[in-house]
């Protein structure tokens, strides 16, 4: 007989979505915290930025979404659904193969609509405390408060979810303490205005600086797309006049200047930091079992990047690994922790799963891949959502959707990043993937 648990999810985005719905099919108890007025969270594009543009005041009152004014999606809509529930249920609008970021917002709130989530939703309700009622027993005390009140529950299990593109992580960078410019982390980057006639470094080339770098460029004086990689000599990007390539920063001076690993400087008036996110959970209260490591961008352990071991089954992530078929891997995670939940399925002993966390920590080590990576699952996203499947008996990922994925990739390096979303077409894939 399978057990019903009573479930805490923190966090009403696209993860804490499909980890209610998966949580209340297999006939769990579900609460869902939310702390904001609306579902969506990442989605829900607010024009609204911090105070503080590079958002380290821990004081500062913090915006959620580090979505920009023109973000489309970096994963065609085929790849934005979940496996029965098609991005194309939304009635949409332009059809773009990459839709806008409003098109998301509309495709969770139909989800949510469709299998009657909102009802376990309490909005505007945070969650500031989850500890284990003590430690070795199966339940949880979850600490909330809205306007109203406050209280405090006991839940036999606590899926987070509460998202982890929110506390920005900024470079260090050489000399900055004199550096007479502005900065802003991408997190708080909106629209290009502000940056017209300016000089702007753009450090990061990951998707929020590739994308950012040429929203600017059509308002910017010059952009300069630092990355990390110091092999890189200056070399104009694209087909632009004023948008530069270069490695490294080595460091930055009192008059302005910025210079590169390459030797090359330039006088900028803005730096705009494309450097990521830390994982951030300020409610999570574990004795130090789970932390948080390597400037934010490690959390642990984590069995198969979910199950803490040592408080596994009623403590687990959902979202934590990125790169990949990111909705799909998300709703793998959740059917995976509802059938743990209901005992449906076993997880391996706390030492078996310690074991398999070392194993994995070992393997990045011996291929030279740096510990801020232990939760990137490129290029191993395909094994990993597979071996997920595998556990819950469900079949590996259809061929089609792989052959999806890895199409873009290809077309990114054919055409180059700034026209991959509108030159990127169905035709060299099988029908069984439309
Ligand atoms: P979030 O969407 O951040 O949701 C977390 C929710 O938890 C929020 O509603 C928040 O209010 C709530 N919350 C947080 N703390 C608390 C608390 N203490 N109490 C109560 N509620 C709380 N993925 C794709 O698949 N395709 C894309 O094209 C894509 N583009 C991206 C572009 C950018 C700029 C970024 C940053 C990410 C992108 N992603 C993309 C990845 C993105 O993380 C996922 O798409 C997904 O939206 C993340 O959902 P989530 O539920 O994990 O987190």
């Amino acid at each position: 007989m399978a057990e019903s648990r009573k479930v805490a999810v923190i966090g009403a985005g696209a993860s804490g979505l499909v980890t209610s719905r998966e949580l209340q099919r297999e006939g769990h108890r579900v609460v869902v915290f939310e702390k904001s007025n609306q579902l969506g969270g990442l989605w829900v594009y607010n024009p609204r930025v911090e105070t503080d543009l590079l958002s380290l005041d821990p004081n500062r009152e913090i915006v959620h979404s580090s979505l920009y004014k023109f973000l489309r999606t970096n994963l065609p809509r085929r790849l934005m659904s979940f496996s029965d529930y098609s991005f194309d249920c939304a009635e949409n609008g332009n059809r773009l193969n990459f839709p806008e970021h409003e098109e998301v917002l509309k495709f969770l709130n139909e989800f949510a609509n469709d299998f009657a989530i909102n009802e376990l939703i309490r909005f505007n309700t945070e969650v500031v405390r989850v500890a284990p009622v003590e430690f070795g027993a199966n339940r949880w005390i979850v600490e909330s408060k809205s306007e109203e009140l406050s209280s405090e529950e006991v839940f036999d299990s606590v899926v987070i979810c509460n998202g982890h593109y929110t506390t920005p992580r900024v470079a260090n960078i050489p000399g900055i303490h004199n550096w007479p410019g502005k900065q802003i982390h991408s997190h708080n980057y909106r629209v290009p205005e502000p940056f017209k006639d300016q000089i702007v470094v753009v450090i990061g080339d990951g998707p929020s600086g590739l994308d950012i770098c040429r929203d600017i460029v059509t308002v910017a004086k010059q952009v300069h797309l630092s990355t990390r990689s110091s092999e890189i000599e200056v070399s104009k990007l694209d087909n632009y006049e004023n948008l530069w390539n270069h490695s490294k920063i080595d460091h930055v001076d009192e008059s302005g200047e910025v210079t590169f690993l390459d030797g090359s400087s330039i006088h900028a008036d803005i730096i705009l930091h494309c450097t990521g996110y830390k994982y951030d959970f300020p409610f999570l209260e574990t004795n130090g079992i789970v932390s948080v490591n390597d400037e934010g961008r490690v959390v642990g352990p984590l069995y198969k990047h979910v199950f803490p071991p040592k408080l596994s089954p009623c403590l687990s992530f959902v979202s934590i690994p990125y790169q990949g078929i990111v909705f799909l891997m998300f709703e793998l995670q959740a059917k995976w922790i509802a059938q743990v939940l209901s005992g449906k399925v076993l997880l391996p002993s706390e030492e078996e799963m310690l074991a398999d966390v070392e194993d994995h920590n070992r393997q990045l080590e011996e291929a030279g891949i740096p510990k801020r990576h232990t939760h990137r699952l490129h290029p191993h996203e395909m094994e990993y959502m597979d071996w997920i499947a595998a556990q819950i008996g469900m079949p590996s990922l259809d061929a089609g959707l792989k052959e999806i994925y890895w199409s873009i990739y290809k077309c990114v390096r054919e055409v180059g990043y700034a026209n991959y979303r509108d030159l990127w077409v169905f035709e060299n894939l099988t029908q069984s993937s439309l």
